[in-house]
């Protein structure tokens, strides 16, 4: 079940295959340059076209981001747009829900950003400055504090502003922004943003904003002007989120510190390390006994763990790292396991690095410590996920595995493989941009299919 098993004379390649720029000041972030050395090396390397677009963008950004002149030039543009070329576009990115959320919704507002080649600034209405390093040389991905917009009218639901609006309306006022609604609850005509009609309104307009708690990623392949150039900077499609998530995401020097400290007190010394994310969404009392049986089930069955004395060629040990909100599963692992070790051959340890009992999404604390723990797993050798979960998706995809994904206790089998290490996009689009209606967009791109964990979801293969 373990593959390619991790050698300590692994070259750590700190650039990712050219994936960082190499320009960043070493002492301005701890993580940027070290993560490498904590993770198996990457086998997916990115495309050079990749790493010639990502150099290009943050160019960019350098030239048009904030503080710079053309930045104030485009200020003004936000209320009056004349419909001139603007010489500096920009998308301003909306956080929405918990930090699996956040990470999966920013790294397709990123790939959007590239597409059409705009400044990508982030609202700071939430705690993701203190989260994260800064991902662009030599500029800033947050809004200035001094932007005219609060985020209340930027993404506001109600204005005439949102794309959805504009399009039921059929008819625009001159505006200099316009708000891309594309949260799971959008509607039939939020929707039509992948449209290549949509797209080319929205190439005119110098602040685009939008907000999501989706991978929408999936979508922009549906856009055959997107599609072609997306298919030469990733000719592989599986592994989207693992190069954009490993580009942008740089856990800020607090978090660093929780996860190395962490890394080296339990985790260092196994001989392979074992995900293990656990989301319920019970009413009432977890059954405990029952999820913790459909934990094993899925690793004994998958060797991930061993049940009985173990064939020649096991780990010695393995370091099982257990996330969850709760506590209670971490005893009811290690019961079953204390004095199995005997027996089975293998040493198997559990560690739970916290457990906040509840969710406090926007508590800056309780926000590191579950990017810690996302970081945690990513430094696995293979990942059992819960179904559902973004949290569960950005690790897995960070740690470049397809998880085993349970599903629900009460069925066999008691977890099932992921159709790839993308996140699942849980509510895509279905619409026919070409002749209106509904439409199965699973069915439309060979490399896309339905998630394993949502059947009505859409997942890059
Ligand atoms: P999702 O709801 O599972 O898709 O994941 P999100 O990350 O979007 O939201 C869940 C939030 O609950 C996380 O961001 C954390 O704040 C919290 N949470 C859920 N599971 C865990 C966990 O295992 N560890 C920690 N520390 N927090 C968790």
């Amino acid at each position: 079940a373990y593959e390619n098993a991790p050698s300590s004379s692994e070259i750590h390649d700190k650039l990712l295959g050219g994936l960082l720029s190499a320009e960043f000041d070493d002492s301005s972030c701890v993580s940027r340059y070290r993560l490498a050395a904590y993770r198996r090396a990457s086998p997916y390397k990115p495309s050079p076209e990749l790493v010639k677009s990502l150099r290009r963008f943050e160019t960019l950004h350098r030239r048009c981001g904030p503080h710079t002149a053309a930045y104030s030039k485009s200020v003004p543009q936000l209320e009056s747009h004349s419909g001139s070329h603007a010489e500096c576009k920009y998308l301003i990115w909306g956080p929405a829900n918990g930090l699996g959320n956040m990470m999966i919704s920013l790294a397709s507002a990123f790939l959007y950003a590239l597409l059409s080649e705009r400044v990508l600034l982030i609202d700071r209405s939430r705690d993701l400055h203190a989260l994260f390093c800064e991902p662009f040389p030599g500029s800033s991905w947050l809004l200035p504090p001094d932007f005219p917009l609060r985020p209340s009218s930027i993404f506001n639901d109600s204005d005439g502003r949102r794309l959805g609006r504009i399009l039921r309306k059929k008819k625009s006022t001159a505006t200099g922004l316009v708000y891309a609604h594309l949260s799971h609850d959008y509607d039939d005509y939020d929707k039509r943003f992948f449209c290549e009609s949509s797209q080319s309104f929205l190439r005119e307009i110098p602040w685009v904003a939008l907000r999501s708690d989706q991978y929408f990623s999936p979508a922009l392949f549906l856009n055959p002007a997107y599609e072609r150039r997306l298919s030469k900077v990733f000719p592989r499609k599986d592994t989207v989120f693992h190069h954009l998530g490993r580009y942008l995401f740089h856990p800020a020097d607090a978090a660093w510190e929780v996860i190395t400290g962490y890394y080296h007190d339990n985790l260092a010394r196994a001989t392979v390390k074992l995900g293990v994310q656990i989301r319920t969404h019970f009413k009432g009392s977890i059954p405990v006994e029952l999820v913790t049986r459909q934990i094993l089930n899925c690793t004994w069955t998958e060797n991930l763990l061993p049940k009985i004395p173990s064939p020649e060629g096991r780990p010695s040990s393995i370091a099982v790292i257990v996330t969850s909100l709760y506590s209670v599963f971490l005893g009811a692992l290690e019961d079953i396991y204390s004095g199995r070790a005997a027996s089975t051959g293998v040493n198997v340890s559990f560690h739970q690095p916290s457990h906040e009992e509840q969710q406090q999404t926007g508590s800056e604390a309780h926000d590191v410590k579950a990017l810690a723990e996302i970081y945690l797993l990513s430094t696995a050798d293979a990942l059992v996920t819960s179904a559902w979960s973004t949290f569960g998706y950005v690790a897995n995809s960070l740690a470049g595995k397809t998880p085993w994904i349970l599903i629900s206790p009460r069925r066999l089998p008691a977890c099932t493989r992921g159709a790839s290490m993308e996140p699942c996009f849980h509510f895509p689009p279905n619409y026919d941009c070409a002749v209106g209606g509904f439409l199965e967009t699973t069915t439309v791109l060979p490399y896309t299919t339905n998630c394993r964990d949502r059947i009505s979801g859409l997942q890059m293969v």
